[in-house]
């Protein structure tokens, strides 16, 4: 059966542009495998005989982002899209595992496919030539197989990126690694080493919204462990305890991907109880425990996060949800109104949700309590937003310059009254009204 792909009309105009002027021009690479597999492409990528001078003068389109130019890519701008066009290109030697030093043109296609990394990734098409597919890319695709295009050692040893980005398709397009694929990846991992954190933190966070993510999680810790070896001593450690049934790491797998797919949350799930291994000790009667562990996975959790060089507002908000994961108050408004004042409003919401994957992916001694317990914390944060119920300084009825014109002075002291306040609020012990704070401020300073 022969293959149609339905290509956007711009890209159809940018492709008949190319061949008219006796070019060849194909879509290539990931919107190939996806248009195949009935998935939105992210981006359509052309690759074609011209270079990079000659797209150019063909074109007759504004070109912006020159510094692709070396490489063979010329991006051209199109009723406001980008488009990237790069020429067919073989790449040279590879001299440090990361990048070719140079790039060669060349004249045909399969050489150009034969650069890339993955068999379902080394495929053209134009509407004239039909699939150009020299890996057997389709029959992958059709099998649901992950393959390297040719020796998968060697393909590492040139590219060690190549090796996340391997388990990383075959997390999103759950798909199975082929067995050579899959035994090179494990031989070779010591080659992340020469790939940086940026590339691979995006490469990780990929991984981690992929459907496949449990899977490929288990099977390649030894992996994810040369850039984030914290998460080792996990692996295979029992935890004695009739809350579990699985040791540490296969729990924060299952609480990975049972948990909400969204890039905060599927980070905080594999990084929440990685401060275990530093904690665990047993009792008399042999059963394990890990008190203190939510406050050394947060430790942990930062240092990986800056080590992988991920923004401030993800890091703080994951030190912060993984720190409250393991708490469990009473379910009542005064204790729901605390944990907000850790939280704010957007994340409490969240440290539900990472406790209901967290108790999930336990065993299911006293689930339906723990659930139900999460649901009563939701109910309650519910009541309290919607009753307005204050649960930082800024929101109490009188602030700085309230306490000042009563005569106050100014200064620090002033925002310790405010947050000895803010605890009484909180605790239901006051009112949040003027009068009441004022009253309440003027006894705190007489004590
Ligand atoms: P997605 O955009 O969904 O991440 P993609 O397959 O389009 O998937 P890109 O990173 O956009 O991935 O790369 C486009 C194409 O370039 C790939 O399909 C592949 O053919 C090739 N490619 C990308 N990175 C590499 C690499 N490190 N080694 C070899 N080929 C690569
Ligand atoms: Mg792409």
């Amino acid at each position: 059966m022969s293959i149609h792909i339905e290509l956007p009309e711009r890209v159809r105009y940018l492709i008949n542009k190319l061949r008219s002027a006796g070019h060849e021009a194909y879509v290539v690479g990931g919107c190939v495998r996806d248009s195949i597999m009935g998935r939105k492409p992210e981006d359509w990528d052309i690759c074609t005989s011209a270079l990079p001078g000659q797209t150019e003068s063909c074109l007759g389109l504004p070109t912006i982002i020159k510094n692709g130019v070396k490489h063979g890519t010329v991006t051209v701008r199109l009723m406001d899209e980008n488009f990237e066009i790069t020429t067919f290109r073989t790449d040279g030697c590879y001299t440090d595992n990361r990048r070719p030093g140079s790039v060669t043109f060349v004249s045909d296609i399969n050489a150009d496919l034969a650069r890339r990394d993955l068999t379902v990734n080394a495929l053209a098409y134009n509407d004239e030539t039909g699939l150009v597919d020299p890996f057997g890319g389709l029959d992958d695709i059709n099998r649901r197989i992950i393959r390297c295009v040719g020796k998968p050692s060697d393909r590492y040893n040139e590219d060690g990126l190549r090796l996340m980005r391997t388990v990383r398709f075959a997390s999103v397009l759950g798909f199975d690694i082929e067995q050579a694929t899959s035994k090179a990846v494990h031989e070779n991992r010591e080659l992340l080493h020469n790939i940086s954190a940026e590339r691979l933190a995006s490469e990780l966070i990929k991984l981690l919204s992929g459907r496949n993510v449990e899977r490929v999680l288990l099977e390649y810790p030894d992996l994810i462990g040369v850039f984030i070896p914290e998460l080792l001593p996990m692996v295979g450690l029992e935890q004695r305890n009739p809350h579990h049934c699985y040791d540490v790491w296969t729990h924060t797998v299952k609480a990975v991907s049972l948990i909400e797919n969204e890039r905060l949350l599927r980070l905080c799930a594999l990084f929440h109880d990685f401060g275990k291994p530093d904690c665990f000790t047993t009792d008399e009667n042999g059963t394990g425990h890990f008190h203190g562990h939510p406050k050394r996975s947060a430790e942990l959790c930062d240092n990986i996060m800056r080590r992988l060089r991920l923004d401030n507002r993800t890091i703080d908000s994951a030190v912060t949800l993984i720190k409250l994961h393991d708490l469990r108050p009473p379910a009542k408004p005064k204790n729901v109104r605390l944990l907000l004042s850790k939280t704010g409003e957007e994340l409490f919401p969240k440290l539900l949700e990472l406790k209901r994957a967290d108790a999930l992916a336990q065993s299911s001694y006293m689930r339906t309590e723990k659930l139900r317990y999460i649901d009563d914390l939701r109910r309650i944060f519910r009541q309290e937003i919607a009753a307005g119920s204050a649960y930082n300084v800024k929101m109490l009825k009188i602030n700085g310059s309230d306490l000042i014109a009563e005569g106050f002075a100014p200064g620090r002291a002033l925002g310790e009254t405010l947050n000895a306040l803010l605890s009484e609020v909180i605790e239901g012990e006051l009112p949040n009204e003027r009068q009441a704070l004022l009253g309440a401020a003027r006894r705190l300073r007489e004590q």
